[in-house]
């Protein structure tokens, strides 16, 4: 079968693999369709992702069909359109144990510690699997949305809570819509007119440009001087970490999903005197695939807002290689397999 391999940094061809070893007891074998490229995606091309080794077949974003029937799984018929979760997990960690198999100590993540999607056929385990209503591109934004999704959920956001999201790149504009499917109401902070405006149609009711606002007045303003009760950080500067202790209410709760690439100062004395709740959020549980598999049936998200580009397989070493020329110039590209 063909595949999409990155061979070295910045050298990526299609040429043909092996096919996939048969599955094994508890996995499914599937046709992929199509595949969506992210950043993380750019990082493993351009051999800045510590975590990848050459050469590695990339593709976390899955949009899929049941390729053969698994006799002890006849829920999932040949034909049936999936998506599925890309993380994989020990079971025996100190977070596999309290059942947050997501920030698994020995996770790897499809496409990038092992071989990924952007093949003609893979062996997934079906507890991985999840059934849509959605069409191709709609399936690839799933997991890309439940980041977002799973930081809301860390943030305990309720209809009561002002939560103001920090950057609406791909995993920011998961977080508004996930804040904003759990009713809050929702302030989106970007640099970018064009991000906020695809975040205002993904649920968010102010949008704050933080180049030409006083970012701290504009949230007291928004927020009768309180501050907003949730921050979600998906920008990973150092001044975005501090805005978000900075400007978030007392007793109110800060979320890290941004990687910050150098060490951040504090003032520490915030943590104490706001009695803060600062969360990490990494990757996303089963049931942030579901509420976002929910939120996109419902058809309120704007799907083809966050599409750059649509390429068959041939064209994907093209693309990753003008994608790294301008990284700026798209967002998300979908890889159509089949
Ligand atoms: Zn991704
Ligand atoms: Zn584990």
């Amino acid at each position: 079968m063909i595949a999409l391999v990155l061979e070295s940094p910045g050298h990526a061809v299609c040429r043909t693999v092996s096919d996939p070893p048969p599955p094994t007891a508890g996995e499914i074998l599937l046709d992929v369709r199509m595949v969506g490229l992210c950043g993380s995606d750019l990082n493993s091309y351009r051999g800045r992702n510590p975590l990848v080794t050459f050469p590695r077949t990339p593709g976390h974003e899955v949009a899929a069909v049941v390729a053969e029937l698994n006799p002890d799984f006849p829920e999932w018929q040949p034909g049936t359109p999936v998506t599925l979760s890309p993380y994989s997990h020990c079971g025996a960690c100190p977070s596999c144990l309290r059942g947050r198999p997501n920030a698994c100590q020995h996770n790897q993540t499809l496409g990038v510690q092992r071989d990924g999607a952007l093949t003609q056929r893979i062996a997934v385990p079906a507890s991985h699997l999840f059934r849509a209503n959605l069409s191709l591109r709609e399936l690839c934004l799933v997991e890309p949305l439940t980041v977002g999704f799973h930081a809301a959920a860390r943030g305990r956001v309720s209809p009561q809570d002002v939560v103001a999201v920090f950057g609406c790149g791909g995993i920011g504009l998961g977080a508004v819509a996930g804040a904003a499917f759990r009713g809050a109401t929702v302030i989106a902070v970007d640099l970018d007119d064009a991000k906020l405006a695809t975040a205002q149609k993904a649920g968010a009711q102010h949008l704050l440009h933080s180049g030409r606002t006083d970012l701290a007045a504009q949230l007291a303003e928004l927020t009768q001087g309180r501050g907003p009760d949730v921050v979600i950080e998906a920008v990973g500067l150092p001044q975005t970490f501090r805005a978000a202790v900075e400007l978030v209410a007392f007793t109110g709760r800060v979320v890290y999903i941004g990687y910050a690439k150098e060490p951040v100062a504090y003032e520490t004395r915030l943590f104490v005197q706001k009695e803060l709740d600062i969360l990490g959020s990494r990757n996303a549980l089963p049931e942030d695939f579901q509420a976002v598999i929910r939120m996109l049936e419902a058809g309120t998200f704007p799907v083809d807002d966050t599409i750059s580009r649509v390429v068959p397989l041939a064209d994907a070493p093209a693309i990753l290689d003008e994608w790294s020329g301008d990284p700026l110039r798209f967002t998300k590209i979908l890889i159509q397999v089949d």
